[in-house]
Parts: structure tokens; C-alpha cells; sequence
């Protein structure tokens, strides 16, 4: 039975924009980071975009703000702050593996976390550089683009006053279109990474000392230093003194002071550009699609849900919520149970869905994880379920979705139709026009029921 649900997808976008929305409020340059990514993109000679194209979008609308999506609060619930009124965020963070991107996990506390400030953000510019560049040269582009997005995000919030909050937090651009450069031609950094690296190293410190030499004149005709300023805002989050300065030129000489964030974030620009071009100069040339999927082989990562690394989740799983107003539907990690009565099919793990509103509750692949598929080619998917409540409220889905990573088509197969017994549930499809990626979930919508999913398999057929 093949479905398309691109009408409850539809909503579900809906939703999630409403709480990006909300979510980017909370940061200067919010809507800016995006701007200036494609910006920065499209400095690049004709050969380079195209051979960043399929990843574009992803780089621009997604990748470069992975690092203010890396917080546990994603998923949880009051808008991230436990607003009672609130509703629970999209698990964005685990969707994306952006802790995974960012190289620091704030949940288990693994890896090193960097400051949006410099001098931090200078060295995330610099260790992402490498990390980009090394999956590039390595043929991994999703990867080097992931890592490309961090390190622009860094090198982006370098030049809006991360160091000077009162300033930082009025760090906007309101005529969005003003970021752009007439002509622009990126400078390669370095022959080696080496030597790249650090001049790039070189060049975000000079980003932060231009826009600080940009905002000075302002500063002095509001009667405050900039170099005063900045000592002030080193000993406190949000001095009046700094503040009060920062409004008065915000009411009193707006266009200056709208012009002044318009020049960083065009500096910004140059920078990224500079940036992505020297990336691009390591990349693996030309570039080889990965092999396709070998036939009759399980190609699903942790289909089991054995593997954690250790924050209460299975790898590489994410889980995701249909209807973020749903207070009452839970999504486990399953590994509890008695001697006699566990809920797995094989190993010790297992996932639930409990009381999943009518809207539904999933378990999703995570989009590191996701399969790269070609129109034409066939893929069978199947899961074992043990359902107890509604049973026909739940199934499994393969999502094929756009190089942008937006889903276009969705083959449920047909719901479960026992209770309380293990059954396995399987769909077959040939993978649709347009189609890049492919993504299983794990779906539920059995209100006051409890489904386990265990042993998931796709393998593509011959
Ligand atoms: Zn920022
Ligand atoms: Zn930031």
C-alpha cells in the first residue's frame, strides 16, 4: 500500500518553521546567518557551485546554524526554556547529528564546546576549517558541507560583536537584501591546510578588528569609546552605560546604525566566501557519487537499537513529534522489562511508542544516517512490532526526499493488525523521480496504546 501524507508533512513544516522562528529570535544575526551563507555561495566560480549544488540549500537554510541548535533544550518541552505555556521543540539537534557536527555533545558532555565569542569562535573557525577540508579531500561532501556550516556560523558571529552583548544583540540586518556584494572575487588562503589554516586564522581576527574600527565612529559620536566599551563589557554581560549608547544610536541615527550592520554582515560575507572557496580547493576532484546500495543486504544503521553512546537514546534515532502540543505521548528508548516479559524481539533493546497522540509519534532515522538512494532502484523495509491498545496505529514508512532534504513521497505499509504478539510489517517501492535520500519511520498514532519496534531491515531488491 503506497501513500503519499504530504499534506500532514505540509503541516508539520508549518509547525517547525513557527518554532525556528521563535527560536531565532533569541540571536543576532538570525535570518542574517542565512543570507550571508548564499551570499557567500555565490561569489564562487560556476564549477564550485555546482559541485556544492546538491547541498546548497541544506548549507545555507540548515548547516550554518547548526551551532545554536546544539542544545539539550531541542526536544524537550516549554519553547526551551520551560515555559509552561510553551509548547515542546523539534529534536532538531539530534535530527541533524549537530552535536555530532559541532564536535561536542552538551547532553553526555562529550568533546569541546566553543564559545560564540571571540577568542573561541576564532578557534572553532579554525578547527572546523579541518574538519571540512578533511572530508572533503576524503570525496565525504554532505560531510565537508556539514562542517563547512559550523565553521561559517563561527566566522559569521565573529564579526557581530559576540564580545560586546549590548551591541551583539541589536546586531541586525532589517533590509535583508542589502547583504550582497556587486563583485567579488574569493581568495584561495593557502596552498596547504596548513598554511591555509592559518591565515584564515589571520583573516577572522581581522573580520572582528574591521567591524570594530566600522562601529568606532558611531561609538565616539554617542560619547563613548569603542576601546571603553569594549573593557566595560568585558566584566558584565549587559552594562547600562554600553546599553544606553547602543539604544540612543538605534533611535536617534538608525540609517548610520543600519548601515553599520550591513557593512559587517557584507564583510562577513567576504570572509565566508574566502572560506568556502579555499575549502573547495581540497575537495576531491571530481566528484564520485557514492557506489549504489548493494543488493540484499540490511542497510540500516543500529536496526536494532543496541547501540547508544550513552544519553538515553539509540544511535543514530531521533524522535520525532508530529503534534508538538501532545502532552500526554511518550517515545523510549526500550530497555526495561522483567525476566519474563521484555518487550524485544532480538538483544536487549527495543523502541516505544506510548499513548501516541492522534497526530502521531515516531521514531525517525536520523539524517546522517539516511540512506542515498537513485530513482528506479527497489527497496523492501520492514520492522517487527508488538502492539498492544489500537494496533492499527502503527507501521512503518519509508520518506524519500529531495536533494534539499524535503520529503516528496512516503510507502506506508499496511498497520498492524494483531495485538499484543510480535508481527512483522513490510513495504516494498521503487524509489521515486527527484528522490536523493531515503529515511525509515517508525510510526505510531494508537492513543492509548503501546507499540515495541524491533528489527528493523531495508535491503534493496535486484
Ligand atoms: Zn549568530
Ligand atoms: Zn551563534
Amino acid at each position: 500500500m503506497f501513500l503519499s501524507s504530504f499534506q500532514a508533512r505540509y503541516f508539520e513544516c508549518v509547525v517547525s518553521v513557527f518554532f525556528l522562528l521563535l527560536v531565532r529570535s533569541a540571536y543576532p544575526w538570525g535570518g542574517e546567518h542565512n543570507v550571508i551563507s548564499k551570499v557567500a555561495i555565490g561569489t564562487l566560480a560556476p564549477e564550485d557551485r555546482e559541485y556544492i549544488r546538491s547541498e546548497s540549500v541544506a548549507i545555507e537554510e540548515n548547516y550554518c546554524e547548526f551551532p545554536d541548535k546544539n542544545w539539550p533544550c531541542f526536544g524537550e518541552w516549554g519553547n526551551g526554556t520551560g515555559d509552561p505555556k510553551g509548547a515542546r521543540m523539534p529534536d532538531f539537534r539530534r535530527l541533524w547529528g549537530v552535536s555530532y557536527y559541532c564536535q561536542w555533545d552538551p547532553v553526555i558532555k562529550k568533546g569541546t564546546a566553543y564559545n560564540h565569542k571571540p577568542p573561541q569562535s576564532w578557534q572553532a573557525v579554525e578547527v572546523h576549517f579541518r574538519n571540512a577540508v578533511d572530508a572533503f579531500s576524503k570525496g565525504k561532501k554532505e560531510d565537508g558541507c556539514r562542517y563547512m556550516g559550523v565553521m561559517l556560523h563561527y566566522l559569521q558571529d565573529s564579526g557581530a560583536f559576540p564580545h560586546m552583548q549590548p551591541l551583539h544583540r541589536s546586531c541586525h540586518v532589517k533590509n535583508l537584501k542589502a547583504i550582497h556584494l556587486e563583485s567579488y572575487s574569493p581568495v584561495i588562503l593557502g596552498e596547504t591546510p596548513d598554511e591555509a589554516c592559518k591565515t584564515l586564522g589571520e583573516r577572522v581576527r581581522q573580520l572582528t578588528a574591521w567591524t570594530e574600527r566600522r562601529f568606532s565612529p558611531l561609538f565616539d559620536s554617542a560619547g563613548l569609546k569603542f576601546e571603553d566599551a569594549k573593557r566595560i563589557a568585558e566584566k558584565e554581560l549587559m552594562p547600562s552605560a554600553v546599553m544606553d549608547v547602543v539604544d540612543r544610536l538605534k533611535k536617534e541615527k538608525f540609517d548610520e546604525f543600519e548601515s553599520g550592520t550591513t557593512d559587517c554582515a557584507n564583510e562577513c560575507v567576504r570572509a565566508c566566501a574566502d572560506a568556502i572557496y579555499t575549502i573547495l580547493s581540497f575537495a576531491k576532484k571530481p566528484y564520485v557519487e557514492s557506489s549504489p546500495v548493494e543488493v540484499g543486504k540490511n542497510i540500516v544503521f543500529n536496526p536494532s537499537f543496541e547501540k547508544t553512546e550513552g544519553d538515553g537514546m539509540p544511535e543514530g534515532w531521533c524522535v520525532g513529534w508530529l503534534d508538538l502540543a501532545d502532552m500526554k505521548g511518550r517515545a523510549e528508548w526500550y530497555r526495561a522489562g522483567t525476566h519474563w516479559e521484555k518487550h524485544v524481539k532480538t538483544g536487549q533493546c527495543s523502541t516505544m511508542i506510548l499513548w501516541a497522540p492522534s497526530k502521531g509519534l515516531e521514531w525517525q532515522q536520523a539524517w546522517p544516517k539516511a540512506i542515498k538512494v537513485n530513482p528506479g532502484e527497489k527497496y523492501q523495509g520492514s520492522v517487527w512490532v508488538k502492539a498492544s491498545g489500537k494496533p492499527q496505529g502503527n507501521w512503518i514508512t519509508l520518506e524519500f526526499s529531495d536533494m534539499n532534504y524535503k520529503p516528496v513521497y512516503t510507502a506506508k505499509s499496511k498497520p498492524c493488525s494483531i495485538e499484543s504478539k510480535w508481527q512483522q510489517l513490510s513495504v516494498e517501492v521503487a524509489v521515486p523521480a527527484e528522490s536523493r535520500w531515503m529515511r525509515v519511520l517508525l510510526h505510531g498514532e494508537s492513543e492509548d496504546g503501546a507499540a515495541w519496534f524491533d528489527d528493523v531491515d531495508v535491503v534493496r531488491l535486484p
